[in-house]
């Protein structure tokens, strides 16, 4: 059953209809209310409940490079051997996983990479920035702290291969700091001594994710907005070309605008538009513990299994892995066991006392590790707002931003364009 803040009858009319409260749907109507927009969220499942709701909340600067770098391609066929490895794509006939798949390989360029990184770094730091304004203005408590992030190796050969990552994020202007031998348990000693290599990524942070989008959903319907929950949009409603609402199960809302935010669902969505976004689901794995006693103050990225480690006040979880397999929505128990043996082989305390969820979120994936944020050429009233990949906490604030600007019909900053859909036709 749907499910109205009012309880009433589900409305015709809006000014804006979100399609989507995840983090992104949720701070696009952050900043479409203190544009002086009226809002509607309209969730096929409960708020904050897909992708949002298990990731291991950093907000990372620090991965201002992009996935698609020269390299990769071997990489993922080494990774395709092991049946715990951090990335897995399941052969099948997929004709959109395939195109995506292929767009995404020809990336894997410096001149690509280089731009991308750029672009990305500047998308991060700004949605960083504006992140803590939004969080002291709504008055949400997450636990967001500025430490930074530690990436931690246990071997030098690891150190050297990420040495040109560091490089970028230099020539970017972000601050970072090798770290050798005892150096790296000084500054973190949740560590075993076996981890001899680190780099100390300064401008990074971290806050627990439920508990933002939580207290994002409270600020919006303290500011306004309403939500529908449980309630499956199904079409979007046209009228000479341009889209005038949405149509879901129980019947239609116009609006003034429409903004897709989905995430991992979105294409599914806008092919009733014939538009063939690429997007693919990018499945994740986290297990979330109570506290450790030992538990690490900075949050780790385990280099050499590709594992996030973060720690909160109220719990502390292991996150990782790329699966492209579709919309599955099993939780693969070898993935969450890498999870686990992966976090031993770095800390003195690697689980928790009690083990309190085992969590799989699909990240929306984009072949060029940009987001796809803003206006549609051939379908005026629609913006999207998706496609952030492995960073949707990170890029939240700068996504809502931009998009309420858009709909506002400001002219688009700097950084809009190269987030534009209509790059992909
Ligand atoms: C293991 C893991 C770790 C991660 N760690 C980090 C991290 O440390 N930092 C970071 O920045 N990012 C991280 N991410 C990425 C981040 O979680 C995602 O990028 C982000 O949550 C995407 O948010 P979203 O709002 O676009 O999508 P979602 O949170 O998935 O929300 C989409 C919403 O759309 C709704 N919906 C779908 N179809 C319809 C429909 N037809 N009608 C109405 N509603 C619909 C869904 O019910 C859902 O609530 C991680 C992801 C994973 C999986």
């Amino acid at each position: 059953m749907p499910e109205t803040d009012a309880g009433g009858a589900l409305p015709a009319q809006a000014d804006v209809v979100v399609v989507g409260a995840g983090i992104i749907g949720l701070a696009c109507a952050w900043y479409l209310l203190a544009a002086g927009r009226g809002v509607i969220l309209v969730d096929a499942g409960s708020a904050g409940g897909g992708a949002s709701h298990g990731n291991c909340g950093t907000i990372t600067p620090s991965h201002a490079p992009p996935l698609a770098e020269p390299g990769l391609p071997w990489q993922v066929l080494r990774w395709m051997t092991r049946a715990d490895a951090p990335f897995y794509l399941k052969p099948r006939w997929d004709p959109a996983l395939w195109r995506w798949l292929l767009m995404a390989l020809r990336r894997c360029n410096r001149d690509d990479f280089e731009r991308t990184a750029a672009i990305r770094g500047a998308l991060l730091l700004e949605s960083r920035d504006r992140l803590a304004g939004l969080l002291a203005e709504a008055g949400i408590d997450c636990g967001f702290e500025r430490r930074g992030t530690l990436c931690v190796m246990r071997t030098r050969a690891a150190f050297d291969a990420s040495a040109g990552h560091a490089r970028v994020l230099e020539r970017l202007g972000m601050p970072i700091e090798a770290l050798h031998g005892a150096q790296v348990q000084a500054v973190e000693p949740a560590l075993l001594d076996e981890v001899r290599h680190a780099w100390l990524q300064p401008q990074d942070g971290h806050l627990r994710p439920d508990r933002l989008a939580a207290g994002l959903l409270g600020a919006v319907r303290a500011r306004g907005a309403r939500l529908l929950e449980n309630l499956a949009v199904r079409d979007f409603a046209r009228e000479g070309g341009r889209v005038v609402g949405i149509d879901h199960d129980g019947g239609r809302i116009r609006a003034q605008a429409v903004v897709l935010a989905a995430g991992a669902w979105s294409p599914l969505l806008a092919r009733r538009l014939g538009l063939r976004l690429p997007v693919q689901p990018g499945k994740g794995y986290s297990v979330t513990f109570d506290r450790p006693a030992r538990a690490p103050a900075i949050p780790l990225v385990l280099e050499e299994r590709s594992v996030c480690v973060t720690t909160w006040a109220d719990g502390y979880r292991l996150g990782s892995t790329m699966e492209f397999s579709g919309y599955d929505a099993s939780l693969n128990p070898v993935r969450l066991a890498a999870l686990r043996r992966a976090a031993a082989e770095y800390l003195h305390e690697p689980e928790g006392p009690a083990m309190r969820e085992e969590w799989y979120g699909w990240r929306p994936m984009s072949p060029d590790d940009l987001p796809l944020v803003g206006p549609l050429r051939r379908h005026p009233g629609l913006w999207l707002a998706t496609g952030h990949g492995m960073l949707g906490v990170s890029l939240a604030a700068v996504t809502g931003a931009l998009v309420a600007d858009q709909v506002q019909g400001r002219a688009p900053a700097a950084l809009a364009a190269p987030v534009s859909p209509d790059r992909f036709g």
